[in-house]
């Protein structure tokens, strides 16, 4: 059979080169040819090698595949009459076969579709650990290889216990969450129910604006009415002069050594100057007294009123035992003092008289000065210039001469 197809081989060719007569490729050449062949094959009869079967090419390759194919692959059942085809599919194609790791030290046979599966399993990587190791330390121990490899493997362990602990942490939360999400579930639902409120509590917050401001201007209001009050009661403390020209100011006294009480505003007249006096204890060189501080206070009608004021002011603390044994004191301003100038603020600096008495005369237990805890300062504007205190006293001497600081003349023990 081969003789033949080559003889006819060769005879298509010389055909060929008859016929044409032309210069042409060797590829379109050899393409004629094997077509050639095919043809031929067609033609010639084939007696088949195992039984008495005969036939075209074609015929051929269907009766060997029919009554041939006794070669089976074990693993997918294929059958095959040519080893060729056999071997290459068990080699190369057959999908079902098993083939060895290829690692030197990874012995199994691995289906071929399981392959990528395998490299990744923990005993490939191991063995591949261990030959990576081997190689870059080659002069190693096997001993010491092992022992790394050991270690290597309580790492991964511990590595996955990490992993185990993660998940159930995992599912913990996972819990929590769906816990948190029924939660959120029903503050949602009580949101919605709370937000209608909302809006009725909105109509009743604009009302309750309104009422708000309303009250807040009637509270102005008020405010403005109680300042006025109060200004009407001050006005309706302050004392007037008596017709002797004469008030008493009244001191709550507790018993105590150090102190400083501010009086009640008098008024010289119901036009006129304002002032008030503070009674309070003061020390010198170890001595205590008591001293009295007077203050000019700007009034509503001070612009109506001469100033500086300079009328004589006789200041008296009273003797509260009928023995007439007062403490007097007389002051005559001075008219370049500050404190009786025309108030430029609310009041002017106090004048101080330093040392009216000393202070044995209130804290002594007998004093006839204090009486149900309380001392009185008497005061005398001397408006007619009389010199003449109205308040009487024993031994008041002559003080026309009296200067700023002035005199003062203690009553007689
Ligand atoms: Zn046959
Ligand atoms: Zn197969
Ligand atoms: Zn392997």
């Amino acid at each position: 059979m081969n003789n033949m197809s080559e003889k006819s081989n060769e005879a298509n060719h010389v055909k060929y080169w008859q016929h044409h007569g032309a210069k042409t490729n060797r590829n379109m050449k050899y393409a004629l040819c094997d077509r050639g062949v095919e043809r031929e094959l067609k033609i010639i009869i084939i007696i088949c090698y195992a039984c008495p079967w005969n036939g075209t090419y074609n015929d051929y390759l269907d009766h060997l595949q029919e009554l041939h194919a006794d070669l089976e692959c074990i693993d997918c059942h294929e059958h095959f009459f040519a080893i060729n085809s056999f071997e290459e599919h068990r080699e190369e194609v057959c999908v079902h076969r098993s083939i060895p790791c290829g690692l030197p030290n990874c012995m199994n046979l691995i289906k071929w579709y399981d392959m990528k599966a395998h490299y990744l399993t923990d005993e490939h990587q191991h063995k591949l650990i261990i030959i990576i190791l081997e190689y870059n330390n080659p002069k190693r121990y096997k001993l010491q290889i092992q022992n790394y490899c050991e270690f290597i493997k309580k790492e991964f362990n511990d590595i996955q216990e990490t992993i185990a602990v993660t998940f159930s942490v995992y599912e913990i939360l996972l819990n929590n969450f769906a816990h948190l999400k029924i939660e959120e579930q029903e503050i949602k639902t009580n949101f919605e129910k709370n937000f209608s409120k909302i809006d009725e509590l909105k109509k009743y917050d604009n009302e309750n604006e309104k009422a708000l401001k309303e009250l807040s201007e009637s509270y102005n209001s008020i405010q403005i009415q109680i300042e006025s009050i109060k200004k009407l009661r001050e006005e309706s403390l302050i004392q007037i002069l008596d017709n002797n020209s004469t008030t008493t100011l009244r001191f709550n006294y507790p018993n105590i050594s150090s102190f400083s009480f501010q009086s009640i505003k008098f008024r010289t007249s119901q036009y006129g100057h304002t002032f008030s006096l503070r009674a309070c204890s003061t020390i010198d060189s170890q001595q205590k007294y008591l001293s009295i501080f007077l203050t000019l206070h700007n009034g509503e009608y001070s612009n109506l009123i001469p100033y500086p004021f300079l009328y004589t002011i006789y200041l008296t603390l009273w003797d509260q035992s009928n023995q007439q044994k007062h403490i007097e004191y007389v002051l005559k301003p001075n008219p370049n003092s500050t404190a009786f100038i025309r108030p430029t603020s609310e009041k002017n600096d106090e004048f101080g008289i330093m040392k009216f008495c000393s202070l044995e005369y209130l804290t002594d237990p007998k004093s006839i000065y204090v009486r149900d805890g309380a001392f009185f300062i008497r005061v005398f504007v001397d408006f007619l210039n009389t010199g003449q205190n109205p308040f009487q006293s024993k031994d008041n001497d002559d003080d026309d001469n009296v200067a700023i600081m002035s005199t003062t003349k203690m009553m007689t023990e």
